[in-house]
């Protein structure tokens, strides 16, 4: 793969309008695929945690989620096309399931924000087949995971923070062929 290295995160070097054209491929063809949208805080933290550094440069796709990382690979000689947010991103999957008619997925955040979320999908995005929703604080990781799994979705979008939403991605997506992604405090905005 030809990645940028920025302090030890390798990130992919393509416009925002290639990565949606990959999007839309991997969802018609049901693909496995893992989405990370590290920031510069999050490539900090994986300086320090090789754990985490190693989940986030094994993902599918390292999209550059913030202006630093472009001004950084610029200072480093590296450039890079442009800034793809996490949150563009987000809504962009949102849209294609909708458009796809797709089964979607949505864990992480607070009750009442996930509950937000849910009901706008509902009404704004109303093909999106919305199999289940939990939020971000559970106690059995493993039931939530089971759940996830045995319904299916084509979309799985977890907003449970970094390092915790990449840690649960990368432990059980191989057991569903689903695009994954990590949101962050997306569903606060996105619900809003
Ligand atoms: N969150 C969660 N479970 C947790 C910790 C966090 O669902 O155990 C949620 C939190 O409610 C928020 C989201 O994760 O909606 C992102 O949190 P934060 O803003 O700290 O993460 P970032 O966007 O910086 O990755």
């Amino acid at each position: 793969k030809n990645r940028i290295n920025i302090l030890g995160t390798e990130f992919d070097n393509f416009t925002e309008k290639q990565f949606h054209l990959y999007l839309d491929n991997d969802l018609d063809f049901k693909a496995n695929k893992f989405i990370v949208t590290p920031n510069p805080e999050i490539v900090l933290s994986a300086r320090k945690d090789a754990n985490f550094s190693k989940i986030i440069n094994n993902a599918d796709y390292v999209i550059p989620d913030g202006i630093g990382i472009i001004k950084g690979a610029k200072i480093l000689g590296t450039p890079m096309h442009e800034r793809i947010t996490g949150f563009d991103t987000l809504k962009y999957l949102i849209e294609a399931a909708n458009r796809k008619l797709l089964k979607v997925y949505i864990l992480g955040s607070k009750p009442e924000v996930i509950e937000a979320t849910a009901n706008k999908i509902k009404k704004d995005y109303p093909q999106i087949d919305l199999v289940g929703y939990h939020d971000g604080y559970f106690k059995d990781e493993g039931e939530i995971a089971q759940e996830i799994i045995t319904k299916k979705p084509n979309l799985v979008l977890v907003a449970l923070g970094s390092p915790k939403q990449e840690i649960f991605i990368n432990k059980y997506k191989d057991q569903l062929n689903a695009v994954w992604i990590g949101v962050g405090g997306s569903f606060d905005v996105f619900s809003g």
